[in-house]
């Protein structure tokens, strides 16, 4: 009892903040997991983590060696099948603000004569109906998509852009993927969504951009050939028929400093809902 007392007595300032801080970060990740396949996983894993407990108090240790095993093994599975999530999670971190140099630190007027270049040409496509997929890097960066496509490295023009996408060009099929004021790579390829909730009229096209939205922070914009309908993807979610006053608005709201999300914010769930 007087041990008890004991530790009781030691707790300073400094273990609530530990406690406190621990908490913090169980609960933050226990409300990702959330409604995602991630959160069985958690759930089995602390029945299994009881049961070895319970098994271990009962001395039953044949029974208890292999929940132990078992346990050891799940941490491996678990790294392995949410390794996507972790690379998302990890790259998150990276992404706060203390080591970003992005599309944030364009000037305000250099943003705008951006937007304006890119909605112009989205405008004329949707009007002439010709298809077209436009990345626009943010935070994370998307190397690895510019390098699938063909260099390009010019500035953002309403001209360039359109002249890309004209059917039966060499650079008009796939994604162009544009960082601050540059277009980077025409002709890049993306991931496609897995997201089975989606309308079966989305092709490749939408699903490519919808896809890459999901993987980082960037933004889609697709002109659909069929419809000349525009959309944007951002956060695995698809607005579609924009006309160029929202697609500017979005886009405008995409490229805010102050909408960087927070630490721990990322959205997790698209995937699984
Ligand atoms: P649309 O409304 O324009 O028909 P959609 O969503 O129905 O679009 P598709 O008709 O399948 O899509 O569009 C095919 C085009 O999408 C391809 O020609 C190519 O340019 C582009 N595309 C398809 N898959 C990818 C991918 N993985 N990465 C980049 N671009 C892709
Ligand atoms: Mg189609």
């Amino acid at each position: 009892m007087k041990e008890v007392m004991e530790v009781f007595l030691n707790i300073g300032i400094r273990d609530v903040m530990d406690m406190a801080i621990v908490a913090f970060v169980f609960y933050k990740l226990f409300m990702l997991i959330r409604h995602t396949s991630a959160e069985q996983v958690l759930k089995g894993l602390v029945v299994l983590l009881i049961a070895t407990k319970v098994s271990e108090w009962s001395r039953l240790y044949a029974i208890n060696w292999i929940l132990k095993k078992a346990l050891e093994l799940g941490m491996i599975a678990v790294l392995i099948v949410f390794q996507p999530e972790l690379r998302r999670a990890l790259e998150h971190i990276g992404r706060t603000k203390l080591f970003t140099k992005s599309i944030m630190e364009m000037s305000h007027e250099d943003v705008n004569d951006n937007i304006d270049e890119i909605v112009e040409a989205a405008s004329y496509l949707s009007r002439q109906k010709i298809g077209a997929l436009m990345i626009i890097e943010r935070e994370t960066g998307i190397e690895d998509i510019i390098e699938t496509g063909t260099s390009i490295q010019g500035n953002v023009s309403s001209g360039l852009l359109i002249n890309i996408f004209i059917p039966n060009t060499p650079l008009h099929d796939g994604a162009v993927v544009i960082r601050k004021d540059q277009i980077m790579a025409a002709g890049c390829v993306l991931p496609l969504t897995e997201n089975p909730n989606l309308s079966k009229e989305l092709g490749t096209r939408h699903r490519a951009g919808i896809g890459i939205s999901e993987r980082c922070d960037a933004v889609s914009i697709m002109v659909s050939e069929e419809t000349g309908a525009i959309s944007v993807a951002m956060d695995g979610k698809l607005s579609r028929y924009l006309d160029g006053k929202t697609l500017r608005a979005v886009l405008k709201n995409a490229y805010k400093p102050e909408n960087n999300k927070p630490l721990f914010s990322w959205n997790w769930r698209q995937k699984h809902e």
